[in-house]
């Protein structure tokens, strides 16, 4: 079933064209990574999706509802959740007090999340400011989950941490893909999207150049949807 319907989308930054006539759907249960360089539009596409950014034109349906003009908050309320780029945690609050700040009926409750990431357990109580990257990047994703989203849009999780902590987040998507979580990720690493990913869309100046399944894709073609050459 299609949980999310992109039609000719455009977003801009001003003058700037970030997104121009995105078009692509997400099955419910399915993993898809954005690629691109940087600066392809990809967080600008999932702000737009997520209603932190006005879309400029075109249509996101989501459950089959046309989202247009619905608040961030109101798209959270339906099921949609952002896992921003950099983690915005609140820096003073521990741990717990940033999971169920964020709470919403459903299935993940605190005891589901630390059953499912133990790892989270013994940082309960340390205020965000003082985790690791690694640690505030599994923090803010499990907050996301607190408000029991049915798509979950996450930006970049491995930007700026170390290769260990790369693979602690990945285990963690791992575990919610394994879930089946229906996920949306930006990820510059291509061996990372490819192992994760069901399916492939790469972006480049605002438009999708490639979407495949993640299967079978050769490194070639990759490269050639990234910079454009013919
Ligand atoms: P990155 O990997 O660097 O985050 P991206 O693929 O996510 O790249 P966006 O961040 O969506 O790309 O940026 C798309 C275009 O919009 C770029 O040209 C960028 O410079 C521009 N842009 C992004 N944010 C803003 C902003 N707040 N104000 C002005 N221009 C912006």
């Amino acid at each position: 079933m299609t949980l999310l319907r992109v039609t000719g989308l455009h977003a801009r930054h001003g003058l700037l064209a970030a997104v121009r006539g995105v078009s692509f759907d997400v099955d419910e249960g399915e993993v898809v990574a954005l690629i691109g360089a940087n600066g392809a539009g990809k967080t600008t596409l999932l702000r737009t999706i997520a209603g932190a950014h006005p879309a400029a034109g075109g249509v996101i349906a989501y459950a089959g509802k046309d989202l247009e003009g619905l608040p961030a908050h109101r798209r959270v309320a339906l099921g949609i959740a952002l896992v921003p780029e950099g983690r915005r945690l609140f820096p003073e609050l521990t741990v717990r007090e940033n999971l169920t700040v964020a709470g919403r009926p459903g299935r993940w409750q605190l005891e589901t999340v630390l059953d499912a990431f133990p790892r989270l357990r013994p940082l309960l109580d340390r205020p965000a400011a003082k985790l690791s990257g690694g640690q505030q990047q599994a923090t803010a994703i499990a907050r996301s989950l607190m408000t029991n989203p049915r798509l979950l849009l996450v930006d970049e999780v491995s930007l700026g941490l170390s290769p260990q902590a790369v693979d602690e987040v990945y285990d963690m998507i791992a575990t919610l893909r394994g879930l089946g979580t229906t996920l949306v990720l930006v990820e510059q690493d291509l061996g990372r999207a490819l192992a994760v990913a069901g399916r492939v869309i790469c972006l480049l100046e605002g438009r999708i150049t490639l979407e495949a399944p993640a299967a079978g894709l050769t490194r070639d073609r990759v490269v050639q949807a990234y910079f454009g050459f013919a």
